[in-house]
């Protein structure tokens, strides 16, 4: 069944006089359970266009649809409760609020939703356990390290038990071990859990747990190939190793991420007073 549907998507941003066009017309459908690598140059509309399928954000022009809801027809508190439910967001930075543990991290967007605290507690235990922090629900962001924060993360991404799952270049920040952690983590997810992942990476092994990889280039579809070896070797060595190297975009303010949008608006430099 179809989860996400895009279509003749745009989305400007507006800068005094000029009009940046992050994405320029795009069709797209994800099917519930798969697990979709989005490939593409910095800048090319990669985070934008998660931050729309995660309900961050709607289209300048066209359609897009979460379960069949229709974004245009939402009003903000729609959009958060939608977001809130349905999907979980994994940032390159961790997005982990400093000042809380492991287990406060993962408790947080449950008491948006209102679960009691026992309740919380129980999940937010079970979700670390279940990504191998059994033994560290007790520290801070800042005495773990890089894969341990992501697995919290992924822990807390999980504790609405959300449908869909997006990661914005999880393994951008970690070594090749994590990475591959994270990596076969959010395999499970879809596999074990018939979760929607839809991750945005560089890295050709992110890009091989995929059944389908999509290439964007100036806020188009330029390519898209069933499986992540194949469009690899085929069309994109070039094109992927200019932002490998300069990783720009790692410094790049993330719009769209900021606005209060529970689990996905905390900020990792712990400026997110819970
Ligand atoms: P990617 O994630 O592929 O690097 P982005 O989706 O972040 O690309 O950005 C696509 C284009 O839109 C870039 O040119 C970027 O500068 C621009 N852009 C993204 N967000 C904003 C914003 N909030 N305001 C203005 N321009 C933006
Ligand atoms: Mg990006």
């Amino acid at each position: 069944m179809t989860l996400l549907r895009m279509a003749g998507v745009t989305k400007e941003y507006k800068l005094g006089k000029t009009v940046v066009r992050a994405l320029r017309g795009l069709d797209l459908e994800i099917a519930e359970g798969e697990i979709v690598a989005i490939m593409g140059p910095s800048g090319s509309g990669k985070s934008t266009l998660m931050h729309i399928l995660g309900a961050l954000d709607t289209p300048t022009h066209g359609t897009a649809t979460i379960d069949g809801a229709d974004l245009a027809e939402l009003r903000e508190g729609q959009l958060v409760a939608l977001r809130g439910k349905k999907v979980g967001f994994v940032f390159q930075t961790f997005n982990l609020i400093q000042t809380l543990s492991a287990l406060q991290n993962v408790e947080l967007p449950m008491i948006f939703q209102g679960i009691s605290r026992s309740e919380r507690t129980r999940r937010a235990k079970d979700l670390l356990t279940r990504v191998g922090l059994a033994d560290r629900i007790r520290h801070k962001p800042n005495e773990l390290s890089g894969g341990e924060r992501q697995r919290v993360a992924i822990a807390r991404a999980l504790a609405n038990d959300p449908e869909i799952i997006l990661a914005d270049e999880p393994t951008g920040n970690l070594d090749t071990e994590s990475g591959s952690a994270i990596l076969a983590l959010l395999k499970g997810l879809s596999e074990s859990d018939g979760k929607t992942v839809i991750l945005v990476t560089h890295d050709p092994e992110a890009a091989e747990i995929a059944h389908r990889v999509i290439r964007l280039r100036d806020g188009c579809v330029s390519g898209e190939a069933g499986a992540g070896r194949e469009a690899t070797s085929t069309d994109s060595r070039g094109q992927e190793a200019g932002p490998r190297h300069g990783e720009g975009e790692a410094s790049a303010p993330s719009p769209g991420t900021s606005p209060g949008a529970g689990a996905a608006g905390e900020s990792e430099g712990g400026d997110g007073s819970a």
